[in-house]
Protein backbone atom coordinates (compact mmCIF):
# COMPACT_ATOMS: atom_id res chain seq x y z
CA UNK A 1 0.00 0.00 0.00
CA UNK A 2 1.17 3.55 -0.85
CA UNK A 3 2.25 5.35 2.28
CA UNK A 4 0.03 7.98 2.90
CA UNK A 5 2.05 11.86 2.81
CA UNK A 6 1.80 14.05 6.06
CA UNK A 7 2.12 17.90 6.05
CA UNK A 8 2.11 19.01 9.72
CA UNK A 9 1.89 22.75 10.35
CA UNK A 10 2.55 23.30 13.92
CA UNK A 11 4.90 20.51 14.09
CA UNK A 12 7.30 21.33 17.47
CA UNK A 13 3.80 21.92 19.87
CA UNK A 14 1.59 19.77 21.62
CA UNK A 15 -0.68 18.70 19.09
CA UNK A 16 2.15 18.65 16.49
CA UNK A 17 4.42 16.50 18.69
CA UNK A 18 1.07 13.74 19.59
CA UNK A 19 0.93 13.24 15.49
CA UNK A 20 4.22 12.61 15.36
CA UNK A 21 4.33 10.38 18.15
CA UNK A 22 1.22 8.72 16.31
CA UNK A 23 3.07 8.66 13.03
CA UNK A 24 6.12 7.01 13.71
CA UNK A 25 4.08 4.09 15.46
CA UNK A 26 2.58 3.29 11.94
CA UNK A 27 5.75 3.44 9.80
CA UNK A 28 4.51 1.69 6.73
CA UNK A 29 1.48 3.96 6.57
CA UNK A 30 2.49 7.38 6.56
CA UNK A 31 5.60 9.60 5.60
CA UNK A 32 6.23 12.60 6.72
CA UNK A 33 6.84 15.55 3.82
CA UNK A 34 6.73 18.45 5.66
CA UNK A 35 7.13 19.93 9.16
CA UNK A 36 6.71 23.33 10.49
CA UNK A 37 7.02 25.65 13.11
CA UNK A 38 7.38 29.36 13.70
CA UNK A 39 10.75 30.23 15.27
CA UNK A 40 11.77 27.23 17.41
CA UNK A 41 14.83 25.77 15.52
CA UNK A 42 15.80 23.76 17.74
CA UNK A 43 13.17 21.61 17.99
CA UNK A 44 11.95 21.47 14.08
CA UNK A 45 15.91 20.48 13.52
CA UNK A 46 15.76 17.75 16.03
CA UNK A 47 12.15 16.29 13.89
CA UNK A 48 13.98 17.19 10.59
CA UNK A 49 16.88 14.76 11.82
CA UNK A 50 14.19 12.13 13.01
CA UNK A 51 11.55 12.04 10.09
CA UNK A 52 13.73 13.38 7.18
CA UNK A 53 10.91 15.45 5.43
CA UNK A 54 11.41 16.61 1.98
CA UNK A 55 10.81 20.49 3.14
CA UNK A 56 10.70 22.41 6.45
CA UNK A 57 8.80 25.80 7.13
CA UNK A 58 9.92 28.27 10.14
CA UNK A 59 7.87 31.18 9.38
CA UNK A 60 10.93 33.69 11.08
CA UNK A 61 13.13 34.24 8.14
CA UNK A 62 16.18 34.16 10.74
CA UNK A 63 15.19 30.68 12.30
CA UNK A 64 14.79 29.61 8.14
CA UNK A 65 18.62 30.54 7.67
CA UNK A 66 19.72 28.92 10.59
CA UNK A 67 18.09 25.71 10.45
CA UNK A 68 18.91 25.72 6.36
CA UNK A 69 22.65 25.65 7.94
CA UNK A 70 22.40 23.03 10.57
CA UNK A 71 20.47 20.70 7.53
CA UNK A 72 23.33 21.21 5.44
CA UNK A 73 26.20 20.54 7.75
CA UNK A 74 24.06 17.07 8.47
CA UNK A 75 23.92 16.18 5.43
CA UNK A 76 20.20 16.22 5.42
CA UNK A 77 18.58 17.21 1.46
CA UNK A 78 15.50 19.08 3.09
CA UNK A 79 14.34 22.06 1.55
CA UNK A 80 14.52 25.25 3.66
CA UNK A 81 11.49 27.74 2.95
CA UNK A 82 10.39 30.78 5.39
CA UNK A 83 7.35 32.74 5.62
CA UNK A 84 3.66 32.29 5.54
CA UNK A 85 4.29 32.11 1.91
CA UNK A 86 6.08 29.01 2.82
CA UNK A 87 3.44 27.06 4.63
CA UNK A 88 0.82 27.57 2.27
CA UNK A 89 3.55 26.20 -0.46
CA UNK A 90 4.23 23.02 1.80
CA UNK A 91 0.09 22.48 1.98
CA UNK A 92 -0.22 21.88 -1.70
CA UNK A 93 2.79 19.44 -2.25
CA UNK A 94 1.12 17.08 -4.62
CA UNK A 95 2.85 14.38 -2.33
CA UNK A 96 1.04 15.59 0.38
CA UNK A 97 -1.95 14.04 0.84
CA UNK A 98 -2.92 15.15 4.38
CA UNK A 99 -2.36 18.09 5.91
CA UNK A 100 -2.23 18.32 10.09
CA UNK A 101 -3.29 21.87 10.76
CA UNK A 102 -1.82 22.82 14.09
CA UNK A 103 -1.17 25.86 14.66
CA UNK A 104 -2.55 27.80 17.25
CA UNK A 105 -4.84 31.12 16.96
CA UNK A 106 -5.24 33.15 13.56
CA UNK A 107 -2.10 32.95 12.35
CA UNK A 108 -3.35 29.09 11.38
CA UNK A 109 -5.84 30.48 8.60
CA UNK A 110 -4.08 31.84 5.37
CA UNK A 111 -2.19 28.14 5.76
CA UNK A 112 -5.40 26.47 6.32
CA UNK A 113 -7.69 27.65 3.73
CA UNK A 114 -4.60 26.96 1.45
CA UNK A 115 -4.24 23.32 2.30
CA UNK A 116 -8.07 23.30 1.79
CA UNK A 117 -8.45 25.08 -1.60
CA UNK A 118 -5.35 22.76 -2.95
CA UNK A 119 -8.20 20.05 -2.16
CA UNK A 120 -6.35 18.22 0.74
CA UNK A 121 -7.90 15.66 3.49
CA UNK A 122 -7.15 18.55 6.58
CA UNK A 123 -7.06 17.36 9.67
CA UNK A 124 -8.20 20.44 11.88
CA UNK A 125 -6.79 21.09 15.12
CA UNK A 126 -6.62 24.51 14.88
CA UNK A 127 -10.25 26.25 15.58
CA UNK A 128 -9.38 29.43 15.39
CA UNK A 129 -9.65 29.20 11.72
CA UNK A 130 -12.86 27.84 11.60
CA UNK A 131 -14.32 30.41 13.72
CA UNK A 132 -13.29 33.18 11.84
CA UNK A 133 -13.68 31.73 8.50
CA UNK A 134 -15.95 28.69 9.15
CA UNK A 135 -18.17 29.43 6.00
CA UNK A 136 -15.19 30.33 4.03
CA UNK A 137 -13.38 27.22 4.82
CA UNK A 138 -16.39 25.04 4.18
CA UNK A 139 -17.28 26.37 0.57
CA UNK A 140 -13.41 26.39 -0.15
CA UNK A 141 -13.50 22.55 0.61
CA UNK A 142 -16.91 22.15 -1.71
CA UNK A 143 -15.33 23.35 -4.37
CA UNK A 144 -12.19 21.45 -4.26
CA UNK A 145 -13.37 18.37 -2.45
CA UNK A 146 -11.34 18.91 0.23
CA UNK A 147 -12.39 16.45 3.52
CA UNK A 148 -11.91 17.91 6.82
CA UNK A 149 -11.56 16.03 9.85
CA UNK A 150 -11.79 17.22 13.17
CA UNK A 151 -8.82 16.99 15.70
CA UNK A 152 -10.43 18.83 18.56
CA UNK A 153 -11.51 15.59 21.32
CA UNK A 154 -15.03 16.88 21.24
CA UNK A 155 -15.99 17.54 17.72
CA UNK A 156 -13.94 14.18 16.88
CA UNK A 157 -16.04 12.36 19.18
CA UNK A 158 -19.56 13.98 17.79
CA UNK A 159 -18.24 13.10 14.40
CA UNK A 160 -17.53 9.33 15.49
CA UNK A 161 -20.99 9.27 16.82
CA UNK A 162 -22.79 11.26 13.57
CA UNK A 163 -24.92 8.85 11.42
CA UNK A 164 -22.95 6.17 8.43
CA UNK A 165 -21.49 8.41 5.67
CA UNK A 166 -21.61 11.76 7.47
CA UNK A 167 -19.34 14.02 6.26
CA UNK A 168 -18.75 17.13 7.83
CA UNK A 169 -19.68 20.78 6.65
CA UNK A 170 -23.28 19.17 6.45
CA UNK A 171 -26.56 19.21 8.51
CA UNK A 172 -26.95 15.49 10.24
CA UNK A 173 -29.80 13.49 9.79
CA UNK A 174 -31.75 12.80 12.15
CA UNK A 175 -29.93 14.89 14.85
CA UNK A 176 -31.91 16.83 17.14
CA UNK A 177 -28.58 18.45 19.03
CA UNK A 178 -25.46 18.12 20.48
CA UNK A 179 -23.44 18.53 24.04
CA UNK A 180 -20.02 19.62 23.83
CA UNK A 181 -18.18 18.32 27.05
CA UNK A 182 -16.15 20.87 28.93
CA UNK A 183 -13.87 20.15 32.04
CA UNK A 184 -14.15 23.32 33.72
CA UNK A 185 -10.77 24.30 33.67
CA UNK A 186 -8.62 24.96 36.89
CA UNK A 187 -10.78 27.30 38.54
CA UNK A 188 -13.68 25.71 38.40
CA UNK A 189 -14.70 26.06 41.80
CA UNK A 190 -12.22 28.94 42.42
CA UNK A 191 -14.11 32.00 44.36
CA UNK A 192 -14.23 35.64 42.97
CA UNK A 193 -11.02 36.11 45.32
CA UNK A 194 -8.80 33.79 43.58
CA UNK A 195 -10.37 34.41 40.35
CA UNK A 196 -9.19 38.12 40.69
CA UNK A 197 -5.48 36.86 41.57
CA UNK A 198 -4.71 33.84 38.87
CA UNK A 199 -1.38 34.32 37.45
CA UNK A 200 0.06 32.69 34.34
CA UNK A 201 1.43 29.62 36.36
CA UNK A 202 -1.80 28.96 37.81
CA UNK A 203 -3.71 29.21 34.80
CA UNK A 204 -1.04 26.99 32.90
CA UNK A 205 -1.95 24.27 35.09
CA UNK A 206 -4.99 22.17 33.67
CA UNK A 207 -6.34 19.22 35.73
CA UNK A 208 -6.55 16.78 32.67
CA UNK A 209 -5.21 17.57 29.65
CA UNK A 210 -1.09 18.68 28.87
CA UNK A 211 -1.72 21.24 25.30
CA UNK A 212 -0.25 24.17 24.75
CA UNK A 213 -0.37 27.83 26.70
CA UNK A 214 -2.39 30.12 24.71
CA UNK A 215 -5.66 26.87 24.98
CA UNK A 216 -4.67 25.92 28.43
CA UNK A 217 -5.51 29.66 29.41
CA UNK A 218 -8.73 29.24 27.01
CA UNK A 219 -9.73 26.67 28.57
CA UNK A 220 -9.28 28.26 32.20
CA UNK A 221 -11.61 31.18 31.06
CA UNK A 222 -14.42 28.60 29.32
CA UNK A 223 -13.05 31.07 26.32
CA UNK A 224 -11.88 27.16 24.75
CA UNK A 225 -15.62 26.01 25.01
CA UNK A 226 -17.12 28.96 23.84
CA UNK A 227 -14.99 28.70 20.60
CA UNK A 228 -15.93 25.08 20.45
CA UNK A 229 -19.42 26.04 20.20
CA UNK A 230 -19.15 28.08 17.05
CA UNK A 231 -16.71 25.26 15.43
CA UNK A 232 -19.52 23.22 16.54
CA UNK A 233 -21.90 25.08 14.74
CA UNK A 234 -20.19 25.18 11.65
CA UNK A 235 -18.88 22.03 11.02
CA UNK A 236 -22.17 20.13 11.95
CA UNK A 237 -24.55 23.24 10.41
CA UNK A 238 -26.57 23.34 13.50
CA UNK A 239 -27.96 26.56 15.18
CA UNK A 240 -26.12 28.06 18.46
CA UNK A 241 -29.51 26.89 20.18
CA UNK A 242 -29.25 23.18 19.53
CA UNK A 243 -25.71 23.01 21.26
CA UNK A 244 -25.46 22.70 24.90
CA UNK A 245 -22.44 22.92 26.81
CA UNK A 246 -21.88 20.40 30.10
CA UNK A 247 -19.53 20.60 32.40
CA UNK A 248 -17.86 17.14 32.94
CA UNK A 249 -14.90 17.46 35.45
CA UNK A 250 -13.39 13.47 34.44
CA UNK A 251 -13.24 14.39 31.05
CA UNK A 252 -14.06 10.90 30.13
CA UNK A 253 -17.29 11.60 27.49
CA UNK A 254 -15.63 13.98 25.11
CA UNK A 255 -19.30 14.60 23.62
CA UNK A 256 -22.82 13.66 22.98
CA UNK A 257 -25.18 13.52 19.66
CA UNK A 258 -28.62 13.73 20.59
CA UNK A 259 -31.09 12.35 18.20
CA UNK A 260 -34.32 13.10 17.22
CA UNK A 261 -35.81 9.91 18.66
CA UNK A 262 -34.32 10.95 22.16
CA UNK A 263 -30.90 8.44 21.68
CA UNK A 264 -27.88 10.28 23.05
CA UNK A 265 -24.71 8.72 21.49
CA UNK A 266 -21.31 9.21 23.45
CA UNK A 267 -17.99 8.74 22.82
CA UNK A 268 -15.60 7.95 25.73
CA UNK A 269 -11.80 7.52 26.14
CA UNK A 270 -9.11 8.26 28.31
CA UNK A 271 -7.81 12.30 27.68
CA UNK A 272 -4.96 11.65 25.24
CA UNK A 273 -5.09 13.44 22.04
CA UNK A 274 -3.40 10.44 20.63
CA UNK A 275 -7.18 9.21 20.30
CA UNK A 276 -8.26 11.59 17.75
CA UNK A 277 -5.39 12.50 16.00
CA UNK A 278 -5.22 8.32 14.65
CA UNK A 279 -8.77 8.31 14.11
CA UNK A 280 -8.20 11.37 11.54
CA UNK A 281 -5.17 10.00 10.18
CA UNK A 282 -6.53 6.57 9.62
CA UNK A 283 -10.55 7.69 8.84
CA UNK A 284 -12.22 5.88 7.91
CA UNK A 285 -10.79 2.64 9.57
CA UNK A 286 -9.05 2.56 12.99
CA UNK A 287 -5.92 2.08 13.70
CA UNK A 288 -3.70 1.39 17.25
CA UNK A 289 -3.29 4.93 19.04
CA UNK A 290 -0.91 4.61 21.79
CA UNK A 291 -3.14 5.64 24.17
CA UNK A 292 -3.82 3.56 27.46
CA UNK A 293 -7.01 2.07 27.70
CA UNK A 294 -9.77 4.03 29.98
CA UNK A 295 -11.13 1.82 32.53
CA UNK A 296 -14.55 2.66 33.28
CA UNK A 297 -13.90 0.90 36.98
CA UNK A 298 -10.71 3.02 37.60
CA UNK A 299 -12.80 6.14 36.70
CA UNK A 300 -15.50 5.07 39.16
CA UNK A 301 -17.87 8.52 39.13
CA UNK A 302 -18.59 10.43 36.26
CA UNK A 303 -20.32 13.76 36.95
CA UNK A 304 -22.51 16.32 34.85
CA UNK A 305 -23.50 19.68 35.80
CA UNK A 306 -24.37 23.15 33.81
CA UNK A 307 -21.67 26.03 33.14
CA UNK A 308 -21.65 28.66 35.67
CA UNK A 309 -22.30 31.98 33.23
CA UNK A 310 -21.80 34.81 35.97
CA UNK A 311 -18.23 33.54 36.84
CA UNK A 312 -17.03 32.58 33.04
CA UNK A 313 -18.52 34.86 30.63
CA UNK A 314 -16.37 34.28 27.65
CA UNK A 315 -18.97 31.17 27.24
CA UNK A 316 -21.86 33.29 26.85
CA UNK A 317 -19.89 35.96 25.15
CA UNK A 318 -19.07 33.01 22.75
CA UNK A 319 -22.87 32.97 21.91
CA UNK A 320 -23.63 36.13 21.13
CA UNK A 321 -20.83 36.28 18.96
CA UNK A 322 -22.12 33.32 17.07
CA UNK A 323 -25.83 34.34 17.29
CA UNK A 324 -24.59 37.94 15.88
CA UNK A 325 -23.15 36.07 13.24
CA UNK A 326 -21.35 37.73 10.24
CA UNK A 327 -17.63 39.28 11.89
CA UNK A 328 -18.62 38.92 15.55
CA UNK A 329 -17.40 35.15 16.04
CA UNK A 330 -13.86 36.50 14.31
CA UNK A 331 -13.99 39.78 16.58
CA UNK A 332 -14.38 37.79 19.76
CA UNK A 333 -11.34 35.16 18.66
CA UNK A 334 -9.35 38.30 17.86
CA UNK A 335 -9.69 40.42 20.84
CA UNK A 336 -9.58 36.65 22.81
CA UNK A 337 -6.12 36.07 21.45
CA UNK A 338 -5.00 39.53 22.16
CA UNK A 339 -5.98 39.43 26.03
CA UNK A 340 -4.48 36.36 26.82
CA UNK A 341 -1.22 37.07 25.04
CA UNK A 342 -1.28 40.08 27.31
CA UNK A 343 -2.45 37.93 30.56
CA UNK A 344 0.61 35.36 29.43
CA UNK A 345 2.88 38.28 29.76
CA UNK A 346 2.24 39.43 32.95
CA UNK A 347 0.12 42.92 31.57
CA UNK A 348 -3.05 42.22 32.42
CA UNK A 349 -5.37 40.48 34.68
CA UNK A 350 -6.92 36.80 34.15
CA UNK A 351 -10.03 38.30 35.21
CA UNK A 352 -9.98 41.07 32.75
CA UNK A 353 -10.01 38.58 29.97
CA UNK A 354 -13.80 38.87 29.56
CA UNK A 355 -14.52 42.02 29.75
CA UNK A 356 -12.16 43.29 27.11
CA UNK A 357 -13.48 41.15 24.73
CA UNK A 358 -17.17 42.36 25.91
CA UNK A 359 -15.99 46.04 24.95
CA UNK A 360 -14.44 45.11 21.32
CA UNK A 361 -17.89 43.00 20.76
CA UNK A 362 -19.69 46.03 21.72
CA UNK A 363 -18.12 47.94 19.43
CA UNK A 364 -17.58 45.68 16.31
CA UNK A 365 -20.70 43.60 16.77
CA UNK A 366 -21.64 44.29 12.72
CA UNK A 367 -18.61 44.08 10.76
CA UNK A 368 -18.87 42.21 7.24
CA UNK A 369 -17.18 39.29 7.07
CA UNK A 370 -18.08 37.35 3.71
CA UNK A 371 -14.92 37.13 2.09
CA UNK A 372 -10.97 36.91 3.35
CA UNK A 373 -10.42 40.45 2.78
CA UNK A 374 -13.04 41.28 5.49
CA UNK A 375 -12.33 39.03 7.65
CA UNK A 376 -8.65 39.72 8.04
CA UNK A 377 -10.07 43.48 7.61
CA UNK A 378 -12.61 42.79 11.46
CA UNK A 379 -9.46 40.42 12.65
CA UNK A 380 -7.33 43.75 12.60
CA UNK A 381 -10.16 46.06 13.79
CA UNK A 382 -10.56 43.80 16.67
CA UNK A 383 -7.33 43.38 17.64
CA UNK A 384 -6.41 47.24 17.56
CA UNK A 385 -8.96 47.64 20.15
CA UNK A 386 -8.51 45.17 22.07
CA UNK A 387 -4.85 46.95 22.50
CA UNK A 388 -6.82 49.93 23.16
CA UNK A 389 -8.98 49.09 25.82
CA UNK A 390 -6.10 47.05 27.55
CA UNK A 391 -4.34 50.50 27.79
CA UNK A 392 -7.67 52.36 29.20
CA UNK A 393 -7.80 49.34 32.04
CA UNK A 394 -4.50 49.84 32.74
CA UNK A 395 -3.84 53.43 33.17
CA UNK A 396 -7.03 55.15 32.88
P1 LIG B 1 1.17 24.94 20.80
O1 LIG B 1 1.35 26.32 21.27
O2 LIG B 1 1.68 23.81 21.65
O3 LIG B 1 1.82 24.78 19.34
C1 LIG B 1 1.59 25.69 18.33
C2 LIG B 1 2.41 25.37 17.08
O4 LIG B 1 2.14 26.40 16.11
C3 LIG B 1 3.92 25.36 17.29
O5 LIG B 1 4.50 24.41 16.44
C4 LIG B 1 4.34 26.77 16.86
O6 LIG B 1 5.69 26.85 16.39
C5 LIG B 1 3.35 27.05 15.74
N1 LIG B 1 3.07 28.49 15.61
C6 LIG B 1 2.79 29.36 16.60
N2 LIG B 1 2.57 30.60 16.10
C7 LIG B 1 2.71 30.51 14.75
C8 LIG B 1 2.62 31.45 13.69
N3 LIG B 1 2.36 32.74 13.90
N4 LIG B 1 2.82 30.98 12.43
C9 LIG B 1 3.10 29.69 12.20
N5 LIG B 1 3.23 28.75 13.18
C10 LIG B 1 3.02 29.16 14.44
O7 LIG B 1 -0.40 24.74 20.52
P2 LIG B 1 -1.27 23.41 20.61
O8 LIG B 1 -1.73 23.19 22.00
O9 LIG B 1 -0.56 22.30 19.88
O10 LIG B 1 -2.56 23.84 19.78
C11 LIG B 1 -2.56 23.96 18.38
C12 LIG B 1 -3.99 24.16 17.89
O11 LIG B 1 -4.74 22.99 18.18
C13 LIG B 1 -4.73 25.31 18.60
O12 LIG B 1 -5.57 25.94 17.69
C14 LIG B 1 -5.55 24.61 19.67
O13 LIG B 1 -6.75 25.31 19.99
C15 LIG B 1 -5.88 23.30 18.99
N6 LIG B 1 -6.13 22.18 19.92
C16 LIG B 1 -5.14 21.77 20.74
C17 LIG B 1 -5.35 20.72 21.63
C18 LIG B 1 -4.24 20.20 22.51
O14 LIG B 1 -4.42 19.18 23.18
N7 LIG B 1 -3.09 20.83 22.57
C19 LIG B 1 -6.61 20.11 21.68
C20 LIG B 1 -7.60 20.56 20.82
C21 LIG B 1 -7.35 21.60 19.93
MG1 LIG C 1 -11.42 20.55 22.68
Amino acid sequence: MEKSGICLLGSTGSIGQNTLQVIQQHPEKFKVVALSAFDSVDSLFAQCCLFKPSFAVLVQEKAAKDLRQRCAEQNLNIKVLSGVEGLCEIVALAEVCQVVAAIVGSAGLLPTLSAVKAGKRVLLANKEALVMAGDLLLEAARQSGAVLLPVDSEHNALFQCMPKDYMTGTRPEGVAGLILTASGGPFLHASDEILAQVTPEMACQHPNWKMGKKITVDCATLMNKGLEVIEACKLFQLTPAEIEVVIHPQSIVHSLVEYIDGSQLAQLGSHDMRIPISYCLSWPVRMTSGAERLSLTQARQLTFFPPDNEKFKCLPLAYEALTLGKGAPTVVNASNEVAVHAFLNGQMQFSQIPAIIEKVLQKYFDLAASTLEEILWADKLARESAMHFMTSVNYG
